[in-house]
C-alpha cells in the first residue's frame, strides 16, 4: 500500500518530512573495485579494457574491434524496423530544434571606465556518452546526450556501451547515428569511463563525460571528475501529479506507473485537492498492476515509496511539491499555467491533462536527464549549455587602467600580494611619464 496523507491530519509535517528523507537507494560500495579498475587502465590502457571485458561482459576483444566499424554499425542498423526508424528521426528532430533556441550569446560592451569587457561561449572539444548495456539500454537516452552536444558544437563524440555476450542493441548504434555520433567503442563499466578520462593506446581522453550507469559506472564518475567534467549523477526516477480532480484518475495512474515501472526504487506521488479522487486513482493504479508488464517492478515501487496526499487547496499543493522538488512534475489542473507560476523547484514541468510525462521522455523535446533525489532545488537537467564553457574576456584602454587601476593596486597591497600591485603601478607610471 502507498502511504496516504493528508494536511488536515495531525502529525501531517512529521510524516511528510519522513517521506522527503525516505532512502531509496541501496548503493554497494564499490568504490574499492572502481578505484582498482581505474588504476589497471591508466597503467596498462587497451590491455585491461580487453581483459576487464571479458571477464564482465564475456567478450573477446581485440584493439582493432574496441571500435564499432562502419559496416558493422550498417549491419546491426538495417535490422531496425521502419516505424522505430522514423520514430527515432522525429525524436531527434525535435530534440535538435529545442536545444538550438539554448545557444547562449556572447556579450561584449564598453563600461563607464572605458573598459571593455565581456565573455564568449566555446564547446568543449570532445565528450564521451555512456550508454548502459544489457535491457536498460534506452536509444532515447542517446539522442537526449548526444544532441545537446552537437548542437554545442562539441568536435570529437563518442559513445561507450557494453555489448555482453557480444550483444548489441540496433536501435542505440541507430540513435548515435542519428546523433552524429563519431566512434561508438564496445566496452562498458568503470573501465570505459577511465578510457574516457585517461585515454588508451585506442581510445583518446574526452573532456565531458555523461550519460547513466549502474553503481559502477556512478563510482567511476565520482572518481575522474576533475580530470574530465561530467553531468550528474543520476538516481531513481520520480514523478510527482498535482491534480485537482478535474482528469481521468485512469490517465493519472498510468502516469504515476510510467516512473514506477522504470525501477522499484522510483516514487511515485499524487497531491490533491479532492480526496475521492485521489481514491479513484489509487483504485486505477490497483487494476493497472493487474496487467502491466512490468507490474512486479512498478508494484515494489508503488507500496514502497508511493504516496497520496490530500491537501486544502493548490496553494498547498505547490509548497509541498517545491519541498520534494521533484525530477518529473505533472499539473493536471484546470489552469495548469497559473499553478506553474507558483512552482519553484523541478527538474521538468508537464502542463495539463494532456501532456503525459512520457511524450517528455521521448519526443517533446526537452531533455530527459533530469535531477533527481531533490537535486532540482539546486540543479537543472541536461542542456547545452553542459557543454559549453564561458570565457570572460576584459580590455583596458589607458583611460580605463587610470581609472580602476589604482583600487586594484590598493586591493593588491592590502592581500600583501606585490608584484600584483606592481603589475598595475608599472603601467600607471609609464602613462603618467607619457603625460608629462
Ligand atoms: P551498465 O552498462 O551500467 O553496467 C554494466 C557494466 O558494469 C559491465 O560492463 C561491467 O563492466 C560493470 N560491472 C558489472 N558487475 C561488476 C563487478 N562485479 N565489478 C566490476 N564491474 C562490474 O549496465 P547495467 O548494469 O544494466 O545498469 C544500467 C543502469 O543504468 C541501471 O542502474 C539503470 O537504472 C541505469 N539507467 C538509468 C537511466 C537514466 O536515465 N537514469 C537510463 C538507463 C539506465
Amino acid at each position: 500500500m502507498p502511504q496516504y496523507l493528508s494536511t488536515r491530519e495531525e502529525g501531517f509535517d512529521a510524516r511528510f518530512t519522513d517521506l522527503l528523507g525516505m532512502k531509496r537507494e541501496d548503493s554497494p560500495d564499490v568504490d574499492a573495485v572502481v578505484a582498482e579498475i581505474i588504476a589497471d587502465v591508466r597503467t596498462r590502457g587497451d590491455a585491461a579494457l580487453i581483459e576487464l571485458t571479458e571477464r564482465f561482459d564475456r567478450f573477446s576483444l581485440t584493439p582493432e574491434s574496441l571500435a564499432f566499424t562502419p559496416e558493422e554499425i550498417a549491419a546491426e542498423i538495417a535490422k531496425v524496423p521502419d516505424a522505430e526508424r522514423a520514430a527515432l528521426e522525429l525524436a531527434a528532430e525535435r530534440i535538435r530544434a529545442y536545444h538550438a533556441r539554448q545557444m547562449p550569446e556572447d556579450q561584449r560592451w564598453s563600461d563607464a571606465s572605458g573598459a571593455e569587457l565581456g565573455w564568449r561561449w566555446g564547446p568543449v572539444s570532445a565528450a564521451g556518452l555512456y550508454v548502459p548495456g544489457g535491457l536498460a539500454s534506452y536509444p532515447s537516452s542517446v539522442l537526449m546526450n548526444a544532441i545537446p552536444a552537437k548542437v554545442a558544437g562539441v568536435e570529437r563524440l563518442v559513445v561507450v556501451c557494453p555489448t555482453p555476450g557480444g550483444v548489441v542493441n540496433p536501435l542505440v548504434l541507430l540513435a548515435a547515428q542519428i546523433a552524429g555520433v563519431d566512434t561508438v567503442y564496445r566496452v562498458g563499466g568503470a573501465q570505459a569511463i577511465a578510457a574516457l578520462a585517461y585515454g588508451t593506446q585506442t581510445i583518446a581522453p574526452v573532456d565531458k563525460i555523461t550519460g547513466p550507469g549502474n553503481a559502477f559506472v556512478a563510482a567511476a564518475k565520482r572518481r575522474v571528475f576533475g580530470r574530465v567534467g561530467i553531468d550528474m549523477i543520476a538516481g531513481p526516477s520520480e514523478i510527482l501529479v498535482i491534480a485537482d480532480g478535474t482528469g481521468d484518475p485512469d490517465w493519472i495512474a498510468l502516469d504515476l506507473m510510467s516512473q514506477a515501472e522504470h525501477d522499484e526504487s522510483a516514487q511515485a506521488i499524487l497531491i490533491t485537492t479532492d480526496a475521492e479522487f485521489g481514491q479513484a486513482v489509487a483504485r486505477a493504479v490497483e487494476a493497472r498492476l493487474e496487467t502491466l508488464e512490468r507490474r512486479a517492478i512498478a508494484g515494489v515501487s508503488w507500496r514502497d515509496f508511493g504516496a497520496v496526499i490530500v491537501v486544502r487547496d493548490l496553494d498547498e499543493a505547490a509548497e509541498l511539491s517545491n519541498r520534494v522538488a521533484p525530477e518529473h512534475l505533472e499539473l493536471c489542473v484546470a489552469d495548469p499555467d497559473a499553478l506553474s507560476e507558483k512552482i519553484t523547484h523541478a527538474g521538468a514541468i508537464f502542463l495539463g491533462a494532456y501532456t503525459p510525462e512520457a511524450i517528455g521522455d521521448y519526443v517533446g523535446g526537452p531533455n530527459h536527464v533530469l535531477p533527481t533525489a531533490r537535486s532540482a532545488r539546486f540543479s537543472s537537467g541536461l542542456s547545452v549549455l553542459d557543454f559549453l564553457k564561458r570565457t570572460t574576456l576584459a580590455k583596458m584602454s589607458p583611460g580605463a587602467l587610470r581609472a580602476i587601476g589604482p583600487a586594484a593596486e590598493c586591493l593588491a597591497i592590502s592581500e600583501s600580494l606585490e608584484a600584483h600591485g606592481l603589475s598595475v603601478r608599472a603601467r600607471l607610471d609609464a602613462l603618467n611619464e607619457g603625460e608629462e
